[in-house]
């Protein structure tokens, strides 16, 4: 059912067609603002806005984008029959999902080719990644939530929702084109913490720590991925299931130690 993207009121329709060259946006009761300004937006301004994270262009995505307009009666005796959409959402799901995990193994990709990794391997890890982190979510809403809300809504708040990592993982590429090698790993120095009579193991790992966050040794792509993919997808969430943020967190939570399990598991085989 479609909703206002301002207030969330439910509606019975966004917006009507009067002919081919005419349609208008119907006003809220409940706001007295137009319910959904992006009807008729490119998909451009759609897309600036979805990297900006703005709730309104959230709502309009999940609830409104494949909601059927009204038609008035001269529009209806004229054109009977007529469907606005026509997209199922299944295969747009599935159209979404591809472009956003080849553009994740892309940008693995650039970061770690030095190691020898393969584009087709990061393809199918993107793949496990996504299909994991998914599942678990849904699992978590399913648990944490009573919202009547599909399994295809849940995703897609997921994928629009990372647009705005995506858009941060492809400056990393323009910004920092030098690849990584996670095999890089500093010595010791000497002198470091000798009056402490720590073992060379101890003296080891706290270096690691010290050194951890050194421009050449912190995981950037890992960082965004992880972060800010996590906080942009718990906003998404929050957006579609309007859940308090420590629900959002939880979900979040569980799909992220899905993922880890999956990524521990293709490390032994990869
Ligand atoms: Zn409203």
């Amino acid at each position: 059912m479609p909703i206002c993207v301002n207030c969330r009121q439910y509606l019975e329709n966004v917006a009507t067609i009067y002919s081919f060259t005419d349609s208008r946006i119907e006003l809220c009761p409940a706001c007295s603002n137009l319910s959904d300004v992006y009807i008729g937006s490119r998909n451009l301004s759609l897309l600036s806005d979805l990297v900006l994270l703005k709730p309104q262009v959230l709502r309009h995505l999940l609830y409104n984008r494949r909601a059927e307009p009204a038609q008035s009666e001269r529009f209806r005796s004229l054109n009977p029959g007529y469907r606005h959409n026509n997209v199922n959402t299944t295969t747009h799901l599935v159209k979404l999902g591809g472009i956003l995990v080849i553009a994740d193994a892309f940008v693995s990709w650039v970061h770690f080719r030095a190691d020898g990794m393969s584009f087709m391997k990061l393809l199918i890890a993107a793949t496990l990644d996504a299909l994991s982190y998914h599942i678990a979510v849904i699992f978590a809403v399913r648990i944490l939530t009573v919202r009547s809300v599909s399994n295809l809504q849940i995703s897609l708040a997921i994928f629009y929702s990372s647009f705005a990592k995506l858009f941060l993982l492809l400056l990393l590429i323009i910004a920092d084109p030098v690849p990584q090698s996670s095999s890089t790993v500093s010595n010791v120095p000497d002198n470091f913490l000798t009056g402490m009579h720590l073992t060379d193991d101890n003296r080891k790992a706290v270096w690691n720590v010290y050194t951890s966050l050194d421009d050449d040794r912190i995981d950037r792509p890992w960082i965004v991925n992880t972060v800010v993919g996590g906080m942009s997808a718990g906003f998404g969430l929050r957006v579609l299931l309007n859940t308090p943020p420590i629900t959002s967190t939880i979900i979040i939570l569980s799909g992220w130690i899905a993922r880890s399990v999956t990524l521990e598991l293709l490390h032994m085989y990869f």
